[in-house]
C-alpha cells in the first residue's frame, strides 16, 4: 500500500478532517496502527514485487468474489437441489411439484446462470480497457471482494439469530390469518408474482434513496464505486434485514402473495422464459454487457420490459438524478413501475460514471472505511448537532444537511 496512490485513487481523501477521524493518529500504538489502516487505501504499484502481491491478491479477490456466486444461484449443493430461482423477487420453485424431466431442465437453467454471472465478471475483468479507455481497477476488485465476503459471513451470523427467526416465524403465523382474494394458478400466476415482486422491490428501493437513515448505514455500500463491473459491485450490509434494498419487500412480498395466492409449478415454458430473461439480466453490473446492449438494436428492445444492464447503469450514475431528482432506475428486473411511476430514464450508448452524486464522495479503496464510514459520518453528525436535529439527521431525507455539518467525505 502507498499513500501517493491512495490520494489518486480516493479522490475525497483530502476532505476527510482531523479530529473526525475514529481512530486518533498519536498515543495508543494499536490506534496508532488503526489510524494508518483507516488513511490509507489499497493500493500497487505496477512493479517489482508488488506486482506479484498484487496478482496475488487479484487471485484472491476473484475466489472471494465467486463467494456470492455460489451463495446466491441455489445451486450450492449441485447434487441436492430442492429449489430454483425462477425470475428476482418471485419465491424459489421447489422442484418436487414438477416432472422429474422438467425440473432437470430448470436446474440446469439455473447452473447456467451461475456459471453465465462468473463468466460475464471475467470478460469485464479482460475487456474493461478497451470498453471504458481506463484499465481495470484491481485495488477496487480486491478491496470490495473483502467487503463482500464480510457482509456474506454477517449475513449468515444475522440469519442464523434465534431472534430473528423467531420475529419472521411470527410474521409468517399473522399472515396465516390473511385471507386470500384471488386464486390464481399457472403462467398467469408468474406473471403476477414477478409484478408484485418488482413493485415492492421498486418501492423499497426508492425509499431507501431518500430516508436518510437506510441509505446513509445501507444502501449507500452498492452505490460508492467509481469504476463499477461486475467484479467490483459491492453488495449491502446485512446487518438490519431492511437495510438492504428487499427488506421492506420481506414483509410487503409475502402479504401481497397471499392475498393472490400464486401457485406458479404450472406456468410450463414460462417458467423457462422468464428463468432465461432472469439470466440475462443477472449480471447487471457488467460494462460488457453495457457494451454488447449498446450495440444490438433486439437487446435494446428488452428494456420495454426488462431491465437490463443498460437500464441498471443509469441508476448507478452520478450524473444522471433522474425525473424526480433522487435518482431513477429503481425497478430490479421490470421496467414497468419505473415507467408508471415516472422514473425511468432511458440509458445512452456511452457507459455513464457511476459512484455518488457527491463529486467529493470518498471511494473507500479501504476495506476498513468502506464499512465504518458511514457510521462515522453520522456518529460526527449526531455528536455536533443539538438533541432536537437527531430525528432529521436519522431518518430524514437524504438531501437534509444538520445546521452544524462536518468536514468529512460521504
Ligand atoms: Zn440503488
Ligand atoms: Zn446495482
Amino acid at each position: 500500500m502507498t499513500d501517493t496512490a491512495a490520494a489518486s485513487a480516493a479522490p475525497g481523501l483530502g476532505s476527510l478532517g482531523i479530529g473526525i477521524e475514529p481512530f486518533p493518529r498519536h498515543g495508543n500504538p494499536v490506534f496508532r496502527i488503526a489510524a494508518a489502516l483507516w488513511r490509507r487505501d489499497i493500493a500497487f504499484a505496477r512493479r517489482g514485487w508488488q506486482r506479484i502481491a498484487l496478482i496475488v491478491c487479484a487471485l484472491g479477490g476473484v475466489a472471494l468474489w465467486l463467494l456470492p456466486q455460489t451463495v446466491v444461484t441455489d445451486t450450492a449443493s449441485l447434487l441436492q437441489v430442492e429449489s430454483v430461482r425462477i425470475f428476482y423477487m418471485v419465491g424459489d420453485l421447489s422442484l418436487s411439484k414438477v416432472s422429474d424431466s422438467f425440473a432437470t431442465w430448470l436446474v440446469g437453467i439455473a447452473l447456467a446462470r451461475a456459471a453465465f454471472v462468473v463468466a460475464i465478471g471475467l470478460l469485464d475483468m479482460a475487456t474493461y480497457r478497451r470498453i471504458v479507455g481506463r484499465p481495470f481497477d484491481w485495488e477496487s476488485m480486491i478491496n470490495v471482494s473483502l467487503v463482500n465476503a464480510f457482509f456474506i459471513f454477517s449475513g449468515v451470523f444475522v440469519l442464523a439469530n434465534d431472534g430473528l427467526r423467531a420475529l419472521l416465524t411470527h410474521y409468517d403465523r399473522l399472515l396465516a390469518q390473511v385471507p386470500t382474494l384471488i386464486d390464481l394458478n399457472g403462467a398467469l400466476a408468474l406473471i403476477v408474482a414477478a409484478l408484485i415482486g418488482d413493485f415492492c422491490f421498486y418501492w423499497s428501493h426508492r425509499f431507501f434513496h431518500g430516508n436518510r437513515f437506510f441509505w446513509n448505514l445501507g444502501h449507500i455500500y452498492h452505490h460508492r464505486n467509481r469504476n463499477l463491473t461486475q467484479l467490483t459491485c459491492a453488495i449491502e450490509p446485512p446487518l438490519l434485514l431492511l437495510q438492504a434494498a428487499g427488506g421492506l419487500s420481506l414483509l410487503l412480498l409475502p402479504l401481497l402473495s397471499k392475498l393472490f395466492t400464486t401457485d406458479i409449478a404450472g406456468a410450463g415454458i414460462v417458467l423457462l422464459v422468464l428463468m432465461i430473461a432472469d439470466t440475462w439480466t443477472d449480471p447487471s453490473h457488467s460494462t460488457f454487457m453495457y457494451w454488447l446492449e449498446s450495440k444490438s438494436r433486439a437487446l435494446k428492445a428488452l428494456r420495454k420490459v426488462f431491465v437490463t444492464v443498460g437500464v441498471h447503469f443509469v441508476h448507478h450514475s452520478r450524473d444522471t438524478h433522474g425525473p424526480k431528482g433522487t435518482g431513477c432506475n429503481f425497478g430490479a428486473r421490470l421496467t414497468v413501475w419505473d415507467r408508471l411511476f415516472g422514473t425511468y430514464v432511458e440509458p445512452e450508448d456511452a457507459i455513464p460514471a457511476s459512484g455518488l452524486f457527491d463529486p467529493h464522495a470518498d471511494a473507500c479503496v479501504n476495506p476498513l472505511r468502506y464499512l465504518l464510514l458511514p457510521y462515522v459520518r453520522m456518529g460526527a453528525e449526531l455528536r455536533r448537532n443539538a438533541l432536537r436535529h437527531w430525528p432529521k439527521i436519522l431518518f430524514g431525507p437524504v438531501g437534509y444537511e444538520p445546521p452544524n455539518p462536518v468536514a468529512m467525505s460521504h
